[in-house]
C-alpha cells in the first residue's frame, strides 16, 4: 500500500535534485573561485606602486600567536571597515581580537574561513575597494545582500525620479566630460532597468538629489581618500546623496585606450556606489555589484540576482524588467531563494503523504 507514496517520494527527490543542478546551487555558486594565482599575478604587476595595503603581502601565513612587525596596520584596516570595534589594542601581536576580525572578514567576503592570513585572504585585503565599511545582517546570517541600519530608502512616491549633478569644482580632467557623463549614465541605467526609479542628469548641481564629485585626500567628511588604489570611492545612504570618488585614481572608460596597470573602471565603481545611494550595503556574493572590492583593470557592471532582489525590495520592480532576459548565472542567487522555499514546501508535502 505504500508503493504509490514511495513512487511519489522518489519522483519528488529526483525533481529537487534536477532543479538544483539546472540553476546552480547556492553552495556551489558561492564557493570562492580558485583564482588566487591570477590575483597575485595582477598584484605583482602593481608591485612598483606604494599603497600601504601592499605591505600586507608579507603577513601571508600569519596566525594567532604570531608576532609580526607592522600587523597593527592590519588592525587599523579592520577597524576602518567595521571588523574591530575598539581601536585601542594597536600592538603587533596577532591576538584573539584580530583572529575574530579576520574570521568575520573571511565570512563576509565569501572566503574560506581559515582564521589565518592565507594567500586568498591577503589578496582580497590588498585589493582596491569601496571606502564604505562592511555591514552585517544579524537576522540573515546567510551569504547575501545587506541594507543600512533601519533599511533607509528615498522616501518619495514610487515610481520616482532622482536627479544627479556633477560638481563644477571637484572634477578630473584626464577624461572628457562626455566620457564621464556616458559612464555615469550607463551606471544609473543598470539600476533604472530593474526598479521603479528614473535618474535624470541636471546642470543645477546645488539642487541635485545626488551630488557627484572627485576629491583628493581629506575633503571634509572624515573619510579622506588615500591616493592611488586602496579606497576608490564612497557614497552615503539615503537620502544624503553625496557621491565621492578619489581624484587620485587613474579612472578609465576603455582599457584599450587606458593602458595603466592601476586603471580603475569608472562605470563599474559608479554602479557600485549608486547601490549605496539607493540603500544597499555590501554583499558577500562575490559576483554581485555590491561586493566591496574590485581589482584594477577589472570591469563589473551587470547587476546580479543578489543586487536585484535587494534593490527591488526597496523600490519595486520595473514593469519592463524580466528575469528571463538575464543569464542563468545572473539569476542563480535570487532563484535560489524561491528554490529553497519550493524545496521546503515539497518536503512538507512528502512528510504529510507519508503520515497518511
Ligand atoms: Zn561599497
Ligand atoms: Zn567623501
Amino acid at each position: 500500500m505504500y508503493t504509490p507514496y514511495v513512487s511519489i517520494f522518489i519522483f519528488l527527490i529526483l525533481f529537487i535534485f534536477s532543479s538544483c543542478s539546472s540553476t546552480a546551487c547556492l553552495a556551489t555558486r558561492l564557493r570562492p573561485t580558485k583564482s588566487t594565482a591570477a590575483k597575485f599575478a595582477i598584484s605583482n604587476n602593481l608591485k612598483n606602486h606604494s599603497h600601504p595595503w601592499f605591505q600586507f603581502k608579507r603577513f601571508v601565513d600569519a596566525r594567532r600567536g604570531s608576532q609580526v612587525d607592522g600587523i597593527s596596520e592590519l588592525k587599523k584596516y579592520f577597524h576602518k571597515f567595521g571588523y574591530i570595534k575598539k581601536n585601542d589594542i594597536l600592538n603587533d601581536t596577532f591576538d584573539g581580537q584580530l583572529e575574530q576580525a579576520l574570521a568575520k572578514y573571511q565570512e563576509k567576503l565569501g572566503l574560506h574561513v581559515t582564521r589565518k592570513l592565507d594567500s586568498e585572504t591577503i589578496s582580497e585585503i590588498m585589493s582596491p575597494r569601496c571606502g564604505f565599511s562592511d555591514t552585517f545582517d544579524k537576522l540573515h546570517a546567510t551569504k547575501r545582500y545587506t541594507y543600512f541600519t533601519g533599511k533607509p530608502r528615498w522616501s518619495r512616491d514610487i515610481p520616482m525620479t532622482l536627479t544627479y549633478g556633477f560638481s563644477p569644482i571637484y572634477k578630473i580632467t584626464s577624461l572628457g566630460m562626455n566620457e564621464i557623463q556616458g559612464a555615469f549614465r550607463r551606471a544609473f541605467n543598470h539600476w533604472a532597468a530593474v526598479i521603479q526609479v528614473n535618474f535624470i542628469q541636471t546642470e543645477d548641481y546645488d539642487f541635485a538629489d545626488i551630488k557627484i564629485g572627485f576629491y583628493l585626500g581629506a575633503h571634509g567628511d572624515d573619510e579622506p581618500f588615500d591616493g592611488v588604489l586602496g579606497v576608490l570611492a564612497h557614497a552615503f545612504s539615503p537620502e544624503n546623496g553625496q557621491f565621492h570618488l578619489d581624484a587620485a585614481e587613474t579612472w578609465a572608460v576603455d582599457f584599450e585606450v587606458e593602458k595603466s596597470q592601476v586603471a580603475v573602471d569608472l562605470e563599474s565603481i559608479a554602479t557600485h556606489e549608486i547601490g549605496h545611494l539607493l540603500g544597499l550595503g555590501h554583499t558577500s556574493v562575490k559576483d554581485a555589484i555590491m561586493y566591496p572590492t574590485l581589482k584594477a583593470r577589472h570591469r563589473k557592471v551587470d547587476l546580479k540576482g543578489d543586487d536585484i532582489v535587494a534593490v527591488q525590495a526597496l523600490y519595486g520592480s520595473n514593469p519592463n524588467f524580466k528575469y528571463q532576459s538575464m543569464s542563468e548565472s545572473d539569476i542563480s542567487s535570487s532563484s535560489i531563494l524561491s528554490l529553497r522555499l519550493l524545496k521546503s514546501v515539497i518536503m512538507l508535502l512528502v512528510l504529510a503523504l507519508l503520515l497518511l
